[in-house]
Formats: C-alpha cells, structure tokens, sequence
C-alpha cells in the first residue's frame, strides 16, 4: 500500500522533471501524467519480478491485433487498493480525482467486442495470477472519433497520444527486426502493465510500434531532397499509424497485410529469443513451455513464421517444427459471417513475404497427405485447403495446425461444428470446445457503478465477490426483501441521473431520469438490427400520435455505435436513428412520452457510464448472427433485464437468471433456417399495415436523408434485397414483447425483481471464469505468484 506522503511526493516530482512545473501551476492532464508515473513507479519492482518469475515455467500468450483497453488510471488505483488514499491526497491538494480521470483518453486499440474480450481478458489472467503475455499493436491512431453532425455520422482521426502515454514503458534493448521483401523495419515494444486485482502480480501487455531503422537519410538530406530523406521513416510508420476501422468484414488492404505480419514476426521472435535465453536452443521442449492463443485469424500468419524461423534459423526439421506449431497455437473462432472469413490474395503474400507462401504450400502439402491417407476425395479435401483459387483461407491454416478450435458461447459453437466448419468438426472433433464469453467485474462493475458495489459488499459483508463473482448467488435470500429491492432501484435511479448530466454534458441534450431507459449501443452493423429497433419506435411515434393516451411509461431510447465509414447502409441507420429523434422531438405530444438520444463517440470510457444507468438491455441481433456478445453481460452484471433474441449469450443470461426475469422474442436459427428459401419481405409489408406505414417513411418524404440516397437504400434493403437479416419478420413479435416490457415496468416491486435476479445470476459471465477454461481446457498453465509476493 502506497503511503499518502509518497503519493503527493511522487506527484510534485514528476510534475517537476517531466512538466517543468509547480503544482499550482500544472494543468489537469500534467496531474494526470505526474500521478501515472507515481504509480508506475511503485510497481515497477513487482512488475519485474512477475516477469522473471513467468519466464521460468510454463505460458500463455495472447496474440490480438485489437486491445479495447480504455481508461487505465481508475481500473489501477482501484486494483492496486490505493483509490480512496489517492482520491484523499488530491483532495488535500484541491484536485478532483475525477476530473483528472476524465482527462485521460481511451486507448480504443479495438473496434468492439473482439478487442474489449482481449482487454477482459488480461485484466482476468491478471488477478488470477496466470502467467499471461498479451501481444498486439501500438498503434498511433485507434478507432477514428465520431461526430455527428446534421444527423450523419463524420469522422476524424483519435490521436490518443498527444500527451504521451503515462502507462507504457519502452523497451529500446528488446527491439525486434522485420523484413518484407521490400523494406526492413524495427518493431519496438511498448510494456503495459497489466495490473491485477488485489495481487501483487503485475502481467505484460506487449504492444509492438513500427519505426524505420534509421530516422532519416543523410545523404538525400544533404542534397535537399527533404521529402525522399524521410519517405523511408513514413513508410516503416505507416505500418503501425492506424487501426483499421472495419469491424467484422475483411478488409483486403495491403497495409493490413503487413501490420499482420509485423506484430505476428515481432511477437514469434520475441518468444522464441526468450525461450532460447531461458532453456537453450534444444526445440523439442519448446511446447512444454510455450503456448499461444490466436484472438481470431488476424495473427494466424504467425504460424507460417513460426515455422520460418525454426525451419531457417534454428535448423528445425520441417515436420518437427511443424510438430510443434501444432502444440504451441490454439485458435478462437469469433464469427460466422462469410464475409468476415479472413482470405489474402497468394499473389500479395509472395509480393511481401515469398518464404511465408512457401512455407504454407509445405503446411498444405501435409494436410492433403493427411486427407488422403484418411482417404478423402479430391472433391472433399478442396474444401479443407489452405490454399486455393489463389488465396490463402487463414482461416483453414488456424485449424488445421491449432491444438483447439474454440467459439465463444454455446450457440455459436454448436453452429461451427454443425454448420460452419462441420467438415473440420468431423475430422477432428476433438478439436472443438465452447468458452463462453466473459467480461471483467473489476471495470464492468466495482469501478463503473461504485454504488451497487456497496450495496453488494454490505449485503453479502465483504469485497470477496469482486475476484469470485459466483458469490453474487447469495444475494439471492433477499429477492423478496422490500428494503433491498428498493435500494437497489434507488441506485439505478442514482446512476440513470448520473448518465443523464453526463449526456446532458456531452450531448447538450437533456433527458428524464424518471423516465425508462431503454439502450442499444455496440457496433453499427445490419446483423445486430438497430433498424429493427429504430422501426419500432417510429411505429410507437405514429402509434402516440394516432392516440396521445397510449398507455406506455415514459421512455428514452438511448442508442451508441459507431459505424465502419465506408459502410453505406450503417451510416444511413444512424442518420435514421437521428432523423426519428428530430420528428419525435418536434411533436409536442410525442415527445411527451418518449425521446430518441443518439450519443456520440461510443466507447469503453462513455460505455462505464451507459451500462449502468440503464432500463433494458437491447440486444436484438438475427439469431445466428451474433457469436456471443459481451455488452449483453456488462448490462446483466448492472442488473439490467434483457430484451432479445435466441441468440450467441443471450442464451445462457437468460438459462441463467430465468426467461420470466428476461424477454426472449423473435425467429430462431431453426424458424429461419425453414424460412429462408421462401422469406418473402414484402408480404409482411403488404399484410402489415404497421410495417408499411414505417418503410414508407424512408421514401415518402416523411423523413429526410438530405438528398444523399440513405434511407431510399434501407428501403432496398428491406423489399428489394429480400430483408437479409429478418427484419420485417420479426417487427411484429419485436413489437408485443416491448409491450410486454412496458406493461411489467408498472409493477415495482416485480420489475425490481427482475433486475435483481439478473445481478444475482451474472456469476457465470465474469472473464475470471473463462480464462480459468482456457487456462485449464486449452492452455494447461497455473496460476503462479513470485517469491516474495506476500511480503
Ligand atoms: C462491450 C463493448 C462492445 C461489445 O458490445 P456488443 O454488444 O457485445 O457488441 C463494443 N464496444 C464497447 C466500447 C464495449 O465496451
């Protein structure tokens, strides 16, 4: 525990040798830093010692080409136990915690889901104690901000270093060298320390940063030449600037290529360097001591360098390198969307990487082998390669050479092994588990909504839920007590009137606490049906105004999404979503009774506010669509009832916390899988007079996309492409089951219920459960403390 006189002393030093200023003269953001750096500080001797303990046994890495990490300073002070003594000194100073909180900015080195798990998930393997090494991407620039400007989405760059970055520590000796064909670049690591529960572990999240070899060339300099002098260092710079924004769908860039190939070569040679420096250069116990997870194929390209290395450098035979490859990887699968299935043109693997595509023929080769003495036909083995029609399917590589295929929730698995990848299921069905999903109580909880942490602490009498989430279960003797029940509601009250002031702060728009919070917020995208949502409330907008006494409790809808900016159709939704909140607030009596907010700049950091100041929990996507979910959680653990389909987790939160505390509607994979060669949109639209009213309202003139095309595409999308994601299908079941909702929500005492069930069942989903299940299913490590850790 760090001493409230160290903290201050710590603070007016690095105020002082990295800002060049007194206290009273340091603005928020040199507070920030100075108090950073204090911390840093205090847990640089434990850090090491995590890691020199972990380079002696056996471990697990984590290679993501996304960390969705967040705000870091709140989550390790709170881990560290040191937040209240540090809120206490900046008191003393005049200094708001907060507010020095508030000017720390996201590291949003993710688009969504995918990167928030990665983020959950060393934060989990930290508290445990697992010996875990994340590896990624520094990126210069993380997921673009967005604006919204006249109802359209814009965009502009997030330069979330501008102040430096108080929590990295450059490692200038543990450079690594990465050769294309064409440049040659230095990977420089960037530690982030990984600060755990209320343990003295400190883990390592490795992000790789992309610089030339040399800054600028002296001799074009010389000539005057200033730009060539320096096109070099752009070039290698380039190669780590930006996260590509594009969620689920492939994004065939070059660069993309090479950022791939960058973080999976410096991340291989990392482990292999330590591996030698640890335990000699004998190969053959290398997957005794090394395993490494692939966080989706993004870094499956480390396998054929992997390989490469053994093969070239370490003068590994080829079939024991690829031996060992086969025990070193394992493969996590997030999605089963066709378009999604990472493929790269051969052509461009040879252009950058020609031993890499030579390397994979080799891993092709023995597959077909396999295949064939299994006796596969020709016809069937097609299916399985790795390469073909001139691309590699990165895919088929991970499986093939992975020790474990795993999904991320039931459902998502039963459909990889009896849909998706069946033929791989049949081959080798040992391959296949499920590991459901999950998301850190610390930040998703204990540090997002300190009042209903307290109010679990002093129910159940001490903090111990926090690293065990299960014990939320014995909060379930007080369903029924009054007094509970109405505490718990008068913090969601507290939260919802926090979330109001604070998009009241970032919005300008102000909003009722007293009235339902009804929220959607995670990516754009047409799978996950915020149209369907949005379709809804402009049908109650016409239903309100058709009769102003509709009998429906006061409600806002809260949407939050970002959308991929070169994706035409999401950005028409968002600018849809925006256009109902202007009609609905330009009527007197429909904005009586319900309010569209859509807020701007979705992230971690607005995320810990929306969470928990919510009513209802949308999560709506197609079923089948949606592999697990993990905001679906977040909003379960802030005891928020769900409203959704039978779909990915969604599933098993409502197995959980029982249907009658949740509200399941809408076709299912089955219901669809029999309609979708006869699913006819446009007799829902003839038949329905709802739906028509609503559809025409894109192209009547009702509502106005300012000319650029948006709304009259959704409504292609809708009648003319055949409705691919169901939409229209399921309005009507969509339509009663809120009715069902708002009915309910008259019942105090039982809505409390509801919410309260859900908090109780939340156990299950915390990342702590699921990283024990890779640890002990696919990883096979322990948990493992340094010496002197209890001291
Ligand atoms: C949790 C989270 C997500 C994932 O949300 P889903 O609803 O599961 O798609 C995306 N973005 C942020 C900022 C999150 O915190």
């Amino acid at each position: 525990m760090m001493e409230k006189q160290k903290i201050k002393e710590g603070i007016e030093r690095y105020l002082k040798v990295k800002h060049g200023v007194k206290l009273k003269d340091a603005h928020d953001y040199q507070i920030f830093n100075a108090l950073s750096l204090t911390v840093l500080e205090d847990i640089i001797d434990n850090w090491n010692n995590t890691t020199e303990t972990y380079n002696k046994g056996r471990r697990a890495y984590y290679l993501s080409a996304e960390f969705l990490m967040g705000r870091a300073l709140g989550n390790n002070l709170m881990n560290l136990g040191i937040y209240d003594e540090v809120k206490e000194v900046l008191q003393e100073l005049n200094i708001d915690l907060n507010k020095i909180e508030e000017i720390e900015e996201d590291a949003g080195l993710g688009n969504g889901g995918l990167g928030r798990l990665a983020a959950c998930f060393v934060e989990s393997a930290a508290t445990l104690n697992m010996p875990l090494v994340g590896y990624g991407i520094r990126y210069s620039n993380g997921l673009f901000k967005q604006n919204i400007e006249n109802g359209f989405q814009t965009e502009c760059e997030d330069t979330w270093l501008k102040y430096g970055e108080a929590w990295s520590i450059r490692k200038e000796d543990e450079i690594q060298i990465i050769e294309y064909s064409d440049m040659t670049v230095k990977a420089v690591p960037y530690d982030v320390p990984i600060i755990g529960y209320k343990t003295k572990n400190i883990n390592t999240l490795r992000l790789w940063q992309c610089e030339a070899l040399r800054e600028f060339d002296f001799n074009l300099f010389n000539n005057q030449q200033y730009i060539e002098a320096v096109s070099a260092r752009n070039k290698a710079e380039d190669i780590s600037r930006v996260l590509y924004p594009n969620d689920t769908a492939e994004a065939g860039k070059i660069l993309r290529l090479r950022q791939q190939y960058f973080f999976s070569s410096a991340s291989m040679k990392d482990i292999i360097s330590k591996y030698k420096a640890n335990f000699g250069n004998d190969f053959s116990q290398f997957a005794k001591y090394n395993v490494a997870q692939l966080n989706d194929t993004h870094p499956t390209i480390s396998i054929l360098e992997f390989i490469r290395i053994l093969v070239d450098e370490e003068k590994v035979s080829f079939d024991n390198a690829l031996s060992i490859a086969k025990e070193f990887f394992g493969y996590t699968n997030h999605t089963i969307l066709a378009e999604a299935l990472e493929k790269w043109d051969i052509r461009l693997i040879e252009r950058l990487f020609p031993r890499i595509l030579q390397i994979a023929y080799q891993v092709d080769y023995e597959l077909m082998k396999e295949l064939r003495q299994k006796g596969y036909d020709e016809g069937a083995i097609w299916n399985f390669k790795i390469i073909a029609n001139n691309v590699m399917r990165m895919a088929n590589l991970a499986i093939f050479v992975g020790r474990a295929v795993n999904g991320v929730a039931e459902l998502h698995t039963e459909i990889l092994k009896k849909i998706e990848l069946n033929n791989w299921y049949k081959l080798y069905p040992n391959k296949f588990q499920n590991k459901t999903n999950g998301i850190t109580p610390r930040r998703w909880l204990r540090l997002c909504n300190s009042e209903l942490s307290k109010f679990i602490t002093d129910l159940l009498g001490n903090e111990d839920w926090v690293k065990n989430l299960e014990l939320l279960k014995g909060l379930k003797k007080y369903k029924d007590d009054d007094e509970v029940l109405k505490n718990l509601m008068k913090i969601k009250h507290e939260k919802k009137v926090q979330l109001a002031s604070y998009i009241k702060q970032e919005e300008g728009i102000e909003i009722d606490p007293d009235s339902f919070f009804d929220i959607q917020i995670k990516r754009l995208h047409e799978y996950k049906r915020q149209l369907l949502n949005a379709l809804y409330i402009l049908d109650l907008y016409y239903r309100i105004k058709e009769n102003p006494n509709l009998d429906i409790p006061k409600t806002t809808f809260i949407f939050g999404a970002k959308a991929f900016p070169g994706y035409k159709r999401a950005k028409g939704i968002v600018k849809f979503i925006n256009e109902i909140a202007r009609l609905v607030d330009s009527d007197e009596v429909v904005s009586k009774k319900i309010k569209v907010v859509f807020v701007h700049n979705y992230r971690v950091s607005y995320a810990q506010k929306l969470f928990p100041g919510s009513d209802l929990s949308k999560q709506i996507s197609t079923a089948g669509k949606e592999a697990s979910g993990t905001g679906n959680m977040k909003f379960m653990l802030n005891a928020t009832p769900t409203f959704g389909t039978y779909d990915g987790a969604n599933i098993e939160i409502v197995k959980a916390s029982g249907e009658e505390n949740n509200y399941i509607f809408g076709l299912r994979v089955e219901d669809i899988e029999k309609i979708k060669h006869s699913y006819n949109p446009k007799w829902y639209y003839r038949e329905n007079p709802s739906i028509k009213r609503v559809v025409d309202a894109l192209i009547n003139g009702t509502l106005n996309d300012g000319g650029c095309g948006y709304f009259e595409d959704l409504y292609n999308a809708l009648l003319e492409e055949r409705d691919q994601y169901y939409v229209l299908a399921d309005f009507e079941l969509f339509k009663k089951e809120e009715e069902k909702v708002f009915k309910d929500y008259k019942d105090k005492k039982k809505w409390a219920q509801k919410c309260f069930a859900n908090l109780c069942n939340a156990g299950i989903f915390s990342s702590d459960r699921t990283i024990k299940q890779y640890a002990d299913e696919i990883w096979d490590i322990k948990p493992i403390t340094f010496k002197d850790a209890s001291i």
